[in-house]
């Protein structure tokens, strides 16, 4: 059994929470070592969005440069209903006076850029791939973590350490163990398909397009890489939510079928964009149920505690899933750094983030951006507009905005300098 050695911090999972979390412990001096149960880390998923709140954290750790020279940076987003028509429009990060750009990224390209940072920084051996953590014990000699050979389900020597943070993502082990009578992942009755489609740039290059909603067909769609043949090609990110009565179990790599959802959007050839010619090119295409879990009432047992999926699993909605962890870490890590006794660190981030975060859980049920498409739906009948004054009025779509961002902590007063104005 390897032996504590002074602050050092275990961490389980080198998703995004856990690699961000390497880094800014170490940017505070604090050693730290990773167990992964995959045998190698590839750039998995597909788009997401890093809103200026994560990208402040992110920026705090030197990777602003890295990730806008991957992702794409977010000049404006556009909603528009199922006919095509627009509803709202208004500038994002810093077209929007934030001080931090908000990033369209592939996922792999986000896991790849924290990967080389910490490898980079901390050394390679930081991270134990293969190992497969399966729970914690505690006693008055720190905290022992359990693990096992990912591929065989062998179990290996445990490790012990003063603190352990569990970032392993919606399947957590160590949430499981803490909260053994927790209730089945809450399904909204709608699924997710997510995929990525080489095509020309549409609108600015660098909009976020919004259309219909999920109980006729919705999309999203998002530049995440640009000029990737230096002809002006870029990957475009898209996802389509829809209603679906069978439940799927959460595995980011289920693949899933364009022919199931292609029939929604046969009509939609905007003169901005050719939905279905999207779809149909698509190099990837995976399935997610909207599913989500009820706020927990704690994270924290003695020298443990939860981080990012682990500890609040929310629906793939309005773009705090990694934000949220990339705060996560960064908060725990200033915490640890400035308090003599880290389970009183562990305690005092619980305080600061369950309730922020179980609020964007509770908040992306209801309230997401894109939500406004439903009250313009139901207001319509679902019907053409003649003129969208008459449906809804430009305050009460900027409020709809600006609620959203107080609950996900990125409205221009927590961050300052933000003017949200269309
Ligand atoms: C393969 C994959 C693809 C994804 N694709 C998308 C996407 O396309 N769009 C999107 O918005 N979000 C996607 N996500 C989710 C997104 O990364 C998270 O919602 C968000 O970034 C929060 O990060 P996290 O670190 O909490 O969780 P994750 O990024 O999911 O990381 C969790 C990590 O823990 C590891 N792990 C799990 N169980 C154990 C265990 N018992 N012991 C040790 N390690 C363990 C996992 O292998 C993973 O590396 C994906 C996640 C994964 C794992």
């Amino acid at each position: 059994m390897q032996h504590p050695t002074g602050k050092e911090v275990i961490i389980i999972g080198a998703g995004i929470g856990g690699l961000t979390f390497a880094l800014a412990l170490h940017q505070q001096g604090i050693p730290c070592r990773i167990y992964e149960s995959v045998s190698e880390i590839k750039p998995l998923g597909v788009g997401l969005n890093l809103l200026p709140h994560a990208m402040k954290a992110l920026a705090g750790l030197g990777l602003e440069q890295a990730l806008l020279a991957k992702g794409r940076e977010t000049r404006e987003y556009s909603f528009f209903t199922s006919h095509g028509q627009l509803v709202h429009r208004e500038p994002r990060g810093k077209f929007a006076g934030y001080p931090w750009p908000q990033v369209s990224i592939h996922r792999g390209d986000l896991q790849m850029t924290l990967l080389a940072a910490v490898e980079e920084r901390l050394g390679p051996g930081v991270i134990r791939l293969g190992h497969r953590c399966t729970g914690v014990n505690q006693g008055p000699h720190g905290v022992t973590v359990l693990l096992e050979d990912a591929a065989t389900g062998v179990a290996l020597a445990p490790v012990r350490g003063r603190t352990v943070v569990a970032c392993d993502g919606v399947h957590s082990a160590i949430r499981k163990q803490f909260h053994p009578t927790e209730a089945k992942p809450r399904y909204q009755g709608s699924t997710q398909w997510r995929g990525v489609t080489r095509a020309k740039p549409f609108m600015s290059g660098a909009s976020m397009a919004y259309v219909g909603t999920y109980r006729t067909g919705k999309l999203i769609t998002y530049p995440i890489r640009d000029n990737i043949d230096g002809q002006g090609t870029q990957l475009i990110n898209w996802v389509i939510e829809y209603a679906k009565p069978e439940e799927e179990e959460r595995d980011w790599n289920r693949v899933g079928r364009v022919e199931d959802f292609i029939h929604l959007f046969e009509d939609c050839h905007f003169d901005w964009l050719d939905v279905p010619a999207m779809l149909r090119a698509a190099d990837a295409v995976y399935e997610y149920p909207m599913v989500d879990q009820d706020p927990l009432q704690f994270w924290t047992v003695g020298g443990v505690t939860l981080l990012g999926d682990a500890a609040h699993p929310m629906m793939p909605r309005g773009s705090n899933g990694a934000a949220q962890a990339i705060i996560d870490a960064t908060v725990l890590a200033d915490l640890l750094a400035t308090m003599d006794n880290p389970h009183d660190a562990l305690k005092i981030y619980e305080e600061k983030r369950l309730k922020a975060t179980g609020d964007v859980v509770l908040a992306n049920r209801e309230i997401a951006p894109d939500a406004i498409l439903l009250v313009v739906e139901e207001r319509t009948g679902g019907q053409p507009f003649a003129r969208i004054e008459d449906v809804i009025s430009q305050e009460e779509l900027q409020e709809w905005q600006e609620r959203y961002k107080r609950v996900a902590g990125f409205d221009s007063g927590s961050l300052g300098n933000g003017n949200t104005a269309a």
